[in-house]
């Protein structure tokens, strides 16, 4: 293949919600299949400077990469398909376009210039498209513009596409994505939508390579001899994507609809190596025939909107598959939890994940959740916030400290258990200043911990501003509470566990970022090995 990066776009039409970062990841996990080098970027139209300052009611789970970018969860997706690490130059938004921009008008880097959305804008947007293949790593890149085409926010990301699509030639192609609604009276798959959203592409000068169109019903032939006539692409290039029972299928019916072919085709890449998708199917035969189910209670206060804990959902769904049982997650909302009522809410329960968040709302129901596991033996894991309420709990009911508390919901506790660091305090800006990204920890060998990583030097990602107050460290470990993962530059507490119980840990960072189909994250396996073990 030669040298120049390829450049895949991926925009969407009809509706939101139609699953391109499934489909982008799931593209790129085919061709990784066939060893080409892949990379996905999510470019995204709102003005936020990243989601890091976003509620998860709007825009769910916030990921963080390696490097402490928070990014938006579809890059979650692309590291659970890949098992390759993103970075910061994965995600750009409209606010990080801007900013750029401003600060180069500021430094006077336009030369007196009028600064345009036409070619200033659209130039920093090429910029970040471009460098992820000026990195040299990769043969193809994937960029999936956020949002619907005619939207007014992605105006600029569609001209840049058009500008790309016609400085690269032959490198570049444009996968839309549209929906072909069912009208159940006449029984029918319409195509109307698709057209008109493809007509809007084209008034903005981009005539699409690739159709993928979303059907609840198969699509037949004719339909898509149909749409290929009114849309300008071959057959062969409008690919059916029917609803999957899980969307680690959709690399699998991408393959059976030749997906990644007709893209290779496109791009004039004039090989098709062997495809190898073992490990994913093996995983999938696993997925589709455990052994047992399981039911974990996850704890936590957007419980409604499952989105926002969505790395810990793919997580268990990768640690069950591995150990041939299924995870079914008992979402309980911290906040309907109390001392009368929590035998009752958690009978039954094989495991109790306590989630990370921020604010007092629902807190003590955390807890007492925590304060049942921890007596009734029942395996527990606690992330980040969870972990912060394991300390308390214990420094409540175990150390005797009645009000312990970390300093985020109690700032005149006098037990403050869980604190705020030295350099955290005269923080004004509450975007991207808290603990961000990749950490080292040391583990104390003859842990659970180390037994469970294998190794005493560990990497894992973080997103607090909080941490484990050492002036009670000497009290804890009196009482029984094992601080069995330390950073080694800084001295923080990034495990703890009680080695008594069954399973008992909680953990400062985040476990879930980092557990892809092909590299379950060994806490959640451990622990889902433990609560079939209950
Ligand atoms: N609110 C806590 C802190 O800022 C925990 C954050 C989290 O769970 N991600 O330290």
């Amino acid at each position: 293949m030669s040298s120049n990066t390829k450049y895949i776009f991926v925009t969407g039409g009809v509706t939101s919600s139609l699953g391109k970062g499934i489909i982008s990841a799931s593209l790129a996990k085919l061709l990784q299949a066939r060893g080409f080098t892949v990379t996905i970027q999510k470019l995204d139209p709102y003005i936020n400077i990243d989601p890091g300052t976003l509620n998860p009611y709007e825009h769910g789970e916030c990921y963080v990469t390696d490097d402490g970018a928070e990014t938006d969860l579809d890059l979650g997706h692309y590291e659970r398909f890949l098992n390759v690490r993103t970075s910061q130059a994965n995600n750009v938004t409209t606010g990080r376009i801007y900013q750029s921009v401003i600060e180069k008008e500021r430094k006077g880097e336009f030369l007196g210039k009028t600064v345009q959305v036409i070619p200033h804008i659209t130039d920093e947007i090429k910029n970040r498209i471009k460098l992820l293949g000026k990195t040299g790593q990769y043969q193809f890149v994937i960029t999936e513009i956020g949002g619907t085409v005619g939207d007014i926010e992605s105006l600029p990301y569609i001209e840049a596409v058009r500008q790309l699509k016609w400085e690269l030639g032959d490198n570049c192609i444009v996968i839309h994505l549209t929906l072909l609604p069912y009208l159940a009276t006449s029984g029918e798959l319409k195509t109307k939508p698709t057209q008109h959203s493809v007509k809007l592409l084209l008034e903005y000068g981009i005539q699409p390579d690739i159709l993928v169109c979303r059907s609840e019903y198969p699509v037949s032939k004719d339909i898509r001899k149909k749409i290929a006539l009114f849309c300008n692409v071959s057959t062969d290039a409008v690919i059916e994507s029917l609803d999957a029972s899980t969307i680690y299928e959709v690399p699998v019916l991408m393959q059976a609809e030749k997906l990644d072919e007709i893209v290779l085709k496109k791009l004039k890449v004039n090989e098709l190596p062997e495809i190898h998708l073992e490990k994913w199917t093996e995983f999938l035969n696993r997925f589709h025939n455990p052994k047992k189910t399981l039911n974990i209670g996850l704890i936590g206060k957007y419980v409604e909107l499952k989105e926002s804990y969505k790395s810990i959902a793919e997580a268990f769904i990768h640690a069950g598959a591995v150990n041939d049982c299924s995870v079914r997650i008992d979402w309980i909302h911290s906040e309907s939890i109390d001392e009368n009522n929590v035998n009752e809410k958690l009978k039954g329960l094989d495991g109790i994940l306590v989630a990370p968040g921020f604010g007092n709302r629902g807190i003590e129901g955390k807890v007492h959740a925590i304060k049942y596991a921890r007596e009734k033996n029942i395996p527990f894991l606690g992330i980040c916030l969870g972990m912060q309420c394991a300390v308390i709990e214990y420094a409540r009911n175990v150390l005797g400290l009645k009000d312990a508390h970390s300093r985020e919901m109690n700032p005149a506790t006098n037990s403050p258990v869980i604190d705020l660091l030295e350099n955290q305090k005269n923080i004004s800006h509450m975007g991207g200043t808290m603990r961000l990204g990749a950490y080292p920890c040391r583990i104390e060998e003859g842990t659970l911990a180390h037994k469970i990583y294998g190794k005493s030097d560990i990497s894992e990602r973080h997103r607090h501003r909080y941490e484990f107050n050492n002036e009670y460290t000497k009290r804890f470990k009196e009482a029984g509470m094992v601080l069995s993962g330390i950073n080694p530059d800084a001295g923080l507490v990034e495990i703890v566990e009680i080695p008594t119980h069954r399973f008992f840990m909680g953990v400062q960072f985040h476990p879930e970022y980092k557990s892809t189909v092909e590299n379950p994250h060994p806490l959640f396996v451990n622990f889902i090995n433990a609560a079939l073990k209950n």
